[in-house]
């Protein structure tokens, strides 16, 4: 920023940062034809309980592959979706078809387990998010409490006051709350205590050492330690190892999601991953908690 670079200095705009505004602006524009044309999708990853192995819920993440872009990750497109204000009709899209997917599963005998869907800053600014979800529970028949909104730290910074009103009327119908990317950013211990979540979910940061590095050890106990006192329940993300999934479980995390269980999955194989988890989770190590 030309503010911040000082007196006297002069901000220019380089070929650079030229290059960065027009990719923006390409990127912008096919993600409103792609809105348009209802071609982003969404892919679902487990979650799995460490006391008994058994799926718990699944996460829905967006997905594009655009014509001429080719396939855009989540983290470079959503951050422009958000600055045009396009996340408020994408994000909904993605709440409504997330819950039509869990209404599904429900219909198919898989009626326990819990949707999570990730939520803009932008989203939960808007005056009427609250209804907004309301209305897709009720057009979608989702219970509530199958349903989990994931929000992040960083977005809470601003209109927290707002922010927790909003989170407090939809905990109170049931619907779940929780704090993802934990470990990142500003991560302030007050969120966990003010904010009303349900569940904390520690990023992957946190856990890609868990087991080589007494050090990554001790943070994630403390944390799952404090968060337990205060009755959260927590997720750790990124797994890829056994030997992480057994380092949390003894930790006392409560769940596990990563590639170690699954990849993010197309709809339409949902149900071969459940199947052929139950056959894994009975070899699983399912270990003794420490007293953390
Ligand atoms: P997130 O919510 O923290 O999602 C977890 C990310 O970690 C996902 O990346 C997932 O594919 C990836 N991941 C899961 N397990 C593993 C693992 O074992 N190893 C590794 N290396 N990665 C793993 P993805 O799908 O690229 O999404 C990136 C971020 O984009 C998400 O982070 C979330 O912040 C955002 N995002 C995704 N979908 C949506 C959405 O529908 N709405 C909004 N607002 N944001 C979304
Ligand atoms: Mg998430
Ligand atoms: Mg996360
Ligand atoms: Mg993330």
């Amino acid at each position: 920023r030309a503010k911040d670079s000082g007196r006297g200095r002069i901000c220019t705009f380089t070929p650079e940062m030229n290059r960065r505004v027009v990719e923006r602006m390409r990127m912008l524009s096919r993600a409103r034809l792609a809105f348009d044309r209802q071609s982003f999708s969404l892919q679902y990853q487990p979650q799995v309980a460490t006391s008994d192995g058994r799926v718990r819920g699944f996460e829905a993440l967006i997905r594009w592959t655009d014509a001429e872009l080719g396939p855009v990750s989540p983290d470079r497109f959503i951050p422009v979706c958000e600055d045009s204000g396009l996340i408020v009709p994408l994000g909904l899209w993605v709440l409504e078809t997330a819950c039509i997917e869990a209404m599904g599963l429900a219909c198919r005998g898989i009626g326990s387990i819990t949707m999570s869907v990730n939520m803009s800053a932008v989203q939960l600014a808007q005056n009427d998010f609250v209804p907004r979800v309301l209305e897709v529970l009720d057009r979608t028949g989702l219970p509530p409490n199958r349903l989990e909104l994931e929000i992040t730290e960083s977005q809470m910074i601003g209109s927290l006051d707002a922010a927790i009103d909003k989170l407090n009327a939809l905990r109170q119908i049931g619907v779940h709350i929780a704090l993802d990317d934990f470990g990142t950013g500003y991560s302030s211990l007050t969120y966990l205590r003010t904010l009303p979540i349900s569940t904390l979910k520690l990023d992957k940061a946190f856990i890609n050492d868990v087991h080589r590095r007494p050090d990554a050890r001790s943070m994630v106990s403390s944390i799952s330690r404090i968060a337990h006192d205060l009755s959260r329940c927590v997720v750790a993300e990124g797994v890829e190892e056994l030997a992480q999934w057994e380092a949390l479980s003894r930790m006392g995390c409560d769940m596990i999601q990563g590639y170690f269980v699954s990849r993010p999955l197309p709809a339409d194989r949902i149900d071969g991953f459940l199947a052929a988890w139950e056959e894994r989770r009975m070899v699983l190590p399912i270990v003794s908690r420490d007293d953390v």
